[in-house]
C-alpha cells in the first residue's frame, strides 16, 4: 500500500470522525452503529492509530490503496487534503463497523492495531426474522427485498427441494441467469432446518465459493433466518501456521506485515484472504505444511487456524468446499467433512475429473527440499548432529540425481511416461529411496520422544509418492509426466466409475449435480457414466432466460482452419479489424498456450495475454481498468467462472473447435482402451469433452439480462466437418456464417450500431 497516515493527535482524530460524521448523516454505516459515541480515546496524549495497519487488519484481501479507493467508494487518494481527511474518517468508521461483526478472538487481536484507549463495543448478533415455513413463503419474502422473480428458478428450486425430500440424485442443467445458486441453497437450507442432517455444497472455482461464502449465504441468513452452523473448508495449505507467523517477529518483519497476520490467523486464517502481502517466499513460509506442524504437541495448537477450520468444518451443519476438498475427503472415508445427507455440486461437469485427480498422485522437484527444510528445527542430541547433517545432504545430492534423469528421458509437454521410462526413474530412484529410509531411521532413532514425527512421515510419505507414481500396482493407472516450465511426475487412475458408484454415491442420501452444461446435444449419459451415475439419474435443463436479442453468433469462413500456418496472422489480422470497426473489450478463448503465442506475435491491438502479462486473477483485475478496444487472450481457466458483465466483454472470440489434445496422457489412455472395445474414441470421448467446452466458453458473454455482443466461432471446420451438428446445437442461437469482413461488418454494426 502506498500510504501511512499518522492521526497524530486525539483531537485530529475526533475532527477527521466527526467531520466523516457530518451534519448531513450521509454515512450509512454510523447509523448502523450506534454504539460510536462510547468509543473512547485520548487518557494519553499522543495516541496514534496507523490506518495502513488498520486497513490491512480489516481488509487483508485488498493489495493497495487503489483497490482499498475501489471497496470502499472512498476517495482515500484525493489531492484535496480536506476531502481525503473526511474520506479517511469514513474508512475508521466503516472499519469499525466491519469489526463490529467480528467474533470476540477476533477483535481481541486487533488490540494491537487500535490506540490502547479505544474502547471497542461488544459483539451483538443481529436479531433475525422468523424463519418461512415453505419455500413458497421464502422466496416470496426473498422478492421484497430485492429478488426478482424468475420462473425458471422457482421450477428449478422445487426440484432441487423434491429432490432433497426424496433422497434422491439428480443432474439439474440450468443456463446462464437461472439463478441457480438461491435456487440450491434456499431448499437447502429449509432441509437443513430444525433436523440434525449435514449438507456439503462444493463449488470449482473460488469465485463461486467466495460467493457463496460472502455473500449469498449472509444474505439468505439476513433475510430468511435460517441461520445453519456453516463451515468453510479449504486444503490446509491454505491457512496460516501460527507458530509461523509468531516466528516473524523474531525475523524483524515490521509490525504493519505482522499485527495484520495475527488478525487474520484470529479470523479465519485464510491465506486466499492476504492480499497485501505479494512476497511468494514469505507467503511459503507462512502455509501450514504438514511436515513442519507440530499438531496437538505445538503450544498454539487451540489457536491454529487450520485445526479450527477442520473442526468447525466436521461439526457444522452446512460445509463449504470446493471439489478437490471433497475428492482428498473422498479419499479419506470423510475424515475432513465427517459423514453428510445431502450434497450439492455446482459446476458438476468439472467433478469427474477432480475426483479422479484426488485419487492419483503428482509430484514436483521443490517438494522434498521443503521437507527437509525442517531438519533443523528437530530437536537432536548436538553431538549426533553432524551424522544427520551427513543423511540430509546424501537426499539432496541422489534427489538433484534423480530429478536430472528426469529432465533427460522425458520429452517436453504432458505425456504418458513410457513402461520402459518408468523402470529406468524406478532404478535412478533406489538411491533416493535408500537415502530417505537411512534418515528416517536415524530420526526415529535420535530425535527425542515425539520430535519430529510430522517430518518422519512426510519424508516417508514422499518416498510411498514417488515410489507409487513409478510402479503404481496393480488396477488401472496412468504414469505422466509434465514437461513445460517445470517437471513433474504422476499417476492417475483411469476409470473411477465403479468405485463412485460402489463407494462415494451410497454414502450421499440426496444429491444435486448442477451446472450450466451437463448435456451433450441434450442427453447427460456422458457425464452420468463417468460420475458413476446409472443412465436413468433423474435429468432436468432450464435454458437461460437472457433473450439473446442484441447478441450474434458468427461462424468464420473466412479464415484458414487452425491448424494452417497462416491462421494467427489471419486471426491477429481479423481482431485488428474488429478493433477498428467497434471499440469494444473481447476475449479470445484458446486451447494451447502455442497458439496463444503465435497470434500474440501478430497483434497489433492493446491486449493482455494469459502467461506472458500475467495469471488469471491479475490480468482479469488489469483488463477491467483498460479503456476499449482491448483483447485479453486466455487459455484453459478463462473458458469457465469469468463474469465479465455489461461492457467489460462484448465480443467472445472462440479461436478453435475446443476439442481435448489427443497426446494429453489421460485422453490417451481413455482412447486406446475405447478402441481396444472397438468404439469410437472420436464420437465417445472427444466430441463430447469438446462440445461441453464449447458450451462452457460461450457461457462467458452474456452475463446479465441486458448484455450485448457478438460471439466469433473461428474455426471454419464448424461449417464443413460432419460433427459439426453436435456443436450446433450447442449454441444458444442460430448463428450466421460470414465469408467476408463486408458481411462481419454487417453483424458487428447489427449489435454496435
Ligand atoms: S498446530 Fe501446526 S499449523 Fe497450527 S500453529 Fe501449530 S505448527 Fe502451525
Amino acid at each position: 500500500m502506498e500510504f501511512i497516515v499518522f492521526v497524530e493527535t486525539t483531537d485530529v482524530l475526533a475532527r477527521i470522525i466527526f467531520s466523516a460524521l457530518g451534519p448531513q448523516k450521509r454515512l450509512t454505516p454510523t447509523d448502523a452503529w450506534p454504539e460510536l459515541p462510547r468509543a473512547t480515546w485520548g487518557a494519553k496524549d499522543k495516541e496514534v492509530l496507523d490506518l495502513r495497519l488498520l486497513a490491512r487488519a480489516v481488509w487483508p484481501e485488498i493489495p493497495d490503496l487503489q483497490g482499498l479507493c475501489a471497496n470502499t467508494g472512498l476517495p482515500l487518494a484525493d489531492p484535496d487534503p480536506w476531502t481525503r481527511a473526511e474520506a479517511l474518517g469514513k474508512l475508521v468508521l466503516l472499519a469499525l463497523a466491519e469489526v463490529q461483526r467480528w467474533p470476540a478472538q477476533a477483535r481481541q487481536a486487533l488490540a494491537r492495531v487500535f490506540p490502547s484507549t479505544w474502547a471497542l463495543p461488544a459483539f451483538r448478533p443481529r436479531p433475525l426474522p422468523r424463519p418461512p415455513r415453505t419455500l413458497a413463503e421464502a422466496f416470496h419474502r426473498l422478492t421484497k427485498v430485492g429478488l426478482s422473480p424468475r420462473s425458471a428458478q422457482w421450477e428449478y428450486a422445487q426440484r432441487v427441494a423434491q429432490a432433497l425430500n426424496s433422497n434422491e440424485v439428480v443432474l439439474l442443467e440450468a443456463g446462464p441467469g437461472t439463478g441457480k445458486t438461491f435456487g440450491y441453497l434456499i431448499p437447502l437450507l429449509l432441509a437443513l432446518r430444525n433436523t440434525s442432517t449435514r449438507a456439503v455444497v462444493a463449488t470449482r472455482t473460488r469465485t463461486l465459493q467466495d460467493q457463496l461464502w460472502k455473500k449469498d449465504l449472509p444474505w439468505l441468513e439476513e433475510h430468511l433466518g435460517l441461520r445453519v452452523e456453516r463451515a468453510l473448508l479449504k486444503g490446509r495449505e491454505n491457512y496460516l501456521c501460527l507458530r509461523r507467523v509468531q516466528e516473524l517477529e523474531h525475523q524483524l518483519i515490521p509490525e504493519d506485515i505482522v499485527a495484520p497476520l495475527h488478525v487474520l490467523a484470529a479470523r479465519s486464517g485464510d491465506l486466499d484472504e492476504l492480499g497485501f502481502l505479494s512476497e511468494p517466499w514469505l507467503i511459503e513460509g507462512l502455509r501450514d505444511r504438514p511436515w513442519r506442524c507440530q499438531g496437538q504437541r505445538c503450544r498454539l495448537w487451540p489457536h491454529c487456524p487450520s485445526r479450527r477450520a477442520r473442526e468447525a468444518a466436521h461439526s457444522a451443519q452446512l460445509v463449504v468446499v470446493n471439489h478437490a476438498l471433497l475428492g482428498a475427503d473422498w479419499a479419506t472415508e470423510n475424515a475432513l467433512l465427517g459423514p453428510y445427507d445431502y450434497l450439492v455440486v455446482d459446476e458438476a461437469h468439472a467433478l469427474a475429473s477432480v475426483l479422479r485427480e484426488s485419487l492419483g498422485t503428482e509430484l514436483t522437484p521443490d517438494v522434498l527440499p521443503l521437507i527437509l527444510s525442517e531438519v533443523r528445527r528437530v530437536d537432536i542430541d548436538p553431538q549426533r548432529i553432524h551424522e544427520i547433517n551427513a543423511l540430509e545432504e546424501e537426499i539432496r545430492a541422489s534427489h538433484r540425481d534423480f530429478w536430472e534423469t528426469v529432465r533427460g528421458l522425458i520429452p517436453s509437454g504432458r505425456s504418458r511416461l513410457k513402461p520402459e521410462i518408468a523402470n529406468a526413474l524406478l532404478i535412478a530412484a533406489e538411491p533416493l529411496f535408500h537415502a530417505i529410509d537411512a534418515l528416517v531411521r536415524k530420526l526415529k532413532a535420535e530425535a527425542k520422544e515425539g520430535e519430529g514425527d510430522e517430518l518422519i512421515n512426510s519424508l516417508a510419505g514422499y518416498r510411498g509418492d514417488l515410489f507409487r507414481i513409478l510402479s503404481p500396482g496393480p488396477g488401472e493407472w496412468v504414469q505422466w509426466s509434465n514437461r513445460e516450465e517445470g517437471v513433474s511426475l504422476g499417476v492417475t487412475p483411469l476409470d473411477i466409475s465403479l468405485e463412485l458408484a460402489q463407494d462415494f454415491w451410497p454414502r450421499v442420501r440426496a444429491g444435486i449435480l448442477t451446472s450450466a452444461t451437463l448435456a451433450v446435444q441434450g442427453n447427460p449419459q456422458f457425464l452420468l457414466s463417468r460420475l458413476g451415475l446409472p443412465g436413468e439419474t433423474p435429468f432436468a435443463s432450464w435454458l437461460s432466460p437472457f433473450s439473446y436479442e442484441c447478441v450474434r453468433i458468427a461462424i468464420l469462413d473466412n479464415v484458414p482452419e487452425p491448424d494452417d500456418p497462416r491462421y494467427p496472422q489471419a486471426l491477429a489480422e481479423l481482431l485488428h479489424h474488429v478493433a477498428q470497426k467497434v471499440a469494444v473489450k473481447g476475449m479470445v478463448l484458446f486451447t494451447a498456450k502455442r497458439a496463444l503465442a503465435a497470434v500474440r506475435m501478430h497483434l497489433k491491438v492493446p491486449h493482455l495475454a494469459q502467461g506472458w502479462d500475467g495469471e488469471r486473477d491479475q490480468l482479469l483485475r488489469r483488463f477491467k481498468s483498460m479503456p476499449p478496444p482491448a483483447f485479453l487472450l486466455g487459455l484453459e481457466s478463462f473458458w469457465e467462472g469469468v463474469d465479465l458483465p455489461g461492457r467489460e466483454l462484448e465480443i467472445l472470440v472462440i479461436a478453435r473447435l475446443p476439442f481435448p489434445h489427443p497426446a494429453e496422457p489421460l485422453l490417451e489412455a481413455e482412447a486406446e482402451k475405447l478402441r481396444a472395445q472397438g468404439r469410437s474414441d472420436f464420437r465417445e470421448l472427444s466430441l463430447p469433452l469438446a462440445v461441453l467446452k464449447l458450451r462452457q466458453g460461450l457461457g462467458r458473454l452474456v452475463r446479465t439480462p441486458t448484455d450485448r455482443g457478438v460471439i466469433l466461432i473461428a474455426d471454419p471446420r464448424l461449417t464443413s466437418r460432419p460433427y459439426r451438428n453436435a456443436f450446433l446445437s450447442a449454441l444458444p442461437i442460430a448463428p450466421d456464417t460470414i465469408h467476408s469482413l463486408a458481411e462481419l461488418d454487417v453483424v458487428l454494426h447489427a449489435v454496435f450500431r
